[in-house]
């Protein structure tokens, strides 16, 4: 069966809602974090807003609420995408960037982080920021935060800065596999769980089995498809990206190729 489709994606949450674990957003798990079992859907919509669409329509047939962290860049920013996503119960939050847009010009990028939260907040009252890993700029956008505070502007959590991993499990699918963390930048988190999967049917199985732990932070992005055209193309282009980034870390002429190319991807 291929995985990173919508129909995986269900079996995933029908196996959290069938062993009992309850849904929250990410503010509800900073600002009233429910008792027992629960677990939390983030989707960072890095690009292809379309499918965060088709993505919160399934989580809402199952009465599910998540996450939706939207990025200030057009692939990401879709105001119609944005409007239904909150007309379906979900939470709204900036994917900032800031930083690394900025060039590292902090005064900037605290100056365009305020404008761009302001124009989320037109879609939704916005409480949460989650960093983009900005994979290949050299300014962490987290760094915003050394010498500013969330609650400044009006914000609750940051899912970097404000969670406990030792406490809650963190998963995330980078690359189109559940432990692909390898591949990843600065998405990577730190934890004790000691647990690893591949497929999603692993994770399924683990919460059939009793084994998966009581509170998890689940990061999904909108790569998720039930379009066969679209799943053969992006598993071609992950698999090509996840190999340059590899290569790309031990020799600087591949890395200047792929920030070209990642340049002019966005730029498109
Ligand atoms: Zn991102």
């Amino acid at each position: 069966m291929r995985d990173f489709t919508l129909k995986s994606y269900q079996s995933l949450l029908v196996a959290f809602q069938q062993a009992g674990y309850q849904f929250q957003t990410f503010e509800e798990l900073i600002t009233h974090p429910k008792d027992g079992k629960s677990v939390t859907m983030r989707h960072d919509v890095d690009e292809l807003a379309w499918n965060a669409l088709k993505i919160a329509q399934l989580e809402n047939k199952l009465g599910v609420r998540a996450t939706y962290f939207f990025r200030i860049v057009k692939q990401s920013n879709v105001p119609e995408v944005i409007k239904q996503i909150v007309e379906l119960g979900h939470e709204i939050g900036y994917h900032y960037e800031d930083l690394a847009l900025a060039e590292g010009d902090e005064a900037k990028a605290m100056k365009t982080f305020e404008e761009n939260l302001n124009y989320f907040r037109k879609y939704y009252p916005v409480r949460s920021v989650c960093m983009h890993g900005s994979s290949t700029s050299k300014y962490d956008n987290r760094l915003l935060w050394k010498d500013h505070s969330l609650s400044d502007y009006g914000l609750v959590g940051e899912p970097y800065l404000s969670v406990d991993f030792d406490k809650i499990f963190y998963l995330t699918d980078t690359g189109y596999a559940w432990d692909g963390g390898k591949f990843a930048t600065r998405d990577i988190v730190e934890s004790n769980f000691g647990l690893s999967f591949h497929k999603t049917s692993q994770i399924v199985d683990c919460i059939k089995a009793g084994n998966f732990p009581e509170k998890a932070l689940i990061l999904a992005h909108t790569l998720w498809t039930d379009n066969r055209m679209q799943w053969d193309g992006l598993h071609i282009r992950e698999f090509f990206r996840n190999n340059l980034k590899l290569l790309a870390r031990n020799n600087p002429m591949i890395e200047r190729f792929y920030k070209k190319i990642v340049e002019m991807y966005w730029k498109k």
